[in-house]
């Protein structure tokens, strides 16, 4: 294994690369069997789930596709808007199929709760979703999260996808941002 940089600007590593691995991996063998009969598209949402479908996907052994939406919620800050936009959609139909959602985080539960009823209104034969990483506040949201990798506390995380105002995405691994770097 690679030494693990550590970023001064992190706090300190969550998870790392063997962690995240094993729990992607692990990811991949429940949906390739409760997926056997027919497999799903993967929905990734961009950009924080890159790193997650390309590891998510590998791990599973169907004949998967792969789609990618990119919805703003957040713009440069930490604290979720409300307001979605659609900044590119699917290149997929997917009326009648079976759509796996893709998410780096689920945090307050208002991006994903808009895209699930943007994606139902497409007329999927079914729509689930599948998170790396989940904060306590979206357990209060009445959505069905059905593939969950992690449970989180409620800090800011960069890594593995995720970032803050577009850096720190390629770290290998999930890490609390120091507090000094956002705040005044
Ligand atoms: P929600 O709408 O669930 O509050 O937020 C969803 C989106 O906000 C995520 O896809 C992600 O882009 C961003 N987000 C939420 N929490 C975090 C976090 O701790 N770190 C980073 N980098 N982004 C986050
Ligand atoms: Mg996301
Ligand atoms: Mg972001």
């Amino acid at each position: 294994m690679p030494q693990t940089h550590h970023h001064p600007d992190v706090e300190r590593i969550l998870l790392d690369e063997q962690q995240i691995r094993e729990k992607v991996t692990e990811l991949g063998e429940q949906i390739a069997a409760d997926y056997a009969d027919e497999p799903p598209i993967l929905v990734g949402v961009l950009k924080g789930a890159v790193m997650v479908m390309a590891d998510l996907a590998r791990s599973i052994p169907l004949d998967v596709e792969m789609d990618w939406m990119a919805v703003s919620s957040y713009g440069s800050g930490t604290k979720s808007s409300g307001v979605v936009r659609i900044l590119k959609d699917l290149s997929a139909d997917i009326d009648g199929r079976r759509v796996l959602i893709v998410e780096d985080i689920i945090d307050s539960g208002l991006t994903l709760k808009w895209l699930l009823s943007n994606l139902r209104s497409r007329g999927p034969k079914s729509v689930e979703i599948c998170t790396l990483l989940r904060k306590p506040e979206a357990a209060r949201v009445e959505i069905d999260v059905k593939y969950v990798g992690f449970d989180i506390p409620n800090e800011f995380v960069i890594g593995y996808g995720l970032d803050f105002s577009e850096a720190y995405r390629n770290l290998p691994y999930v890490g609390v941002l120091k507090r000094s770097v956002y705040e005044d």
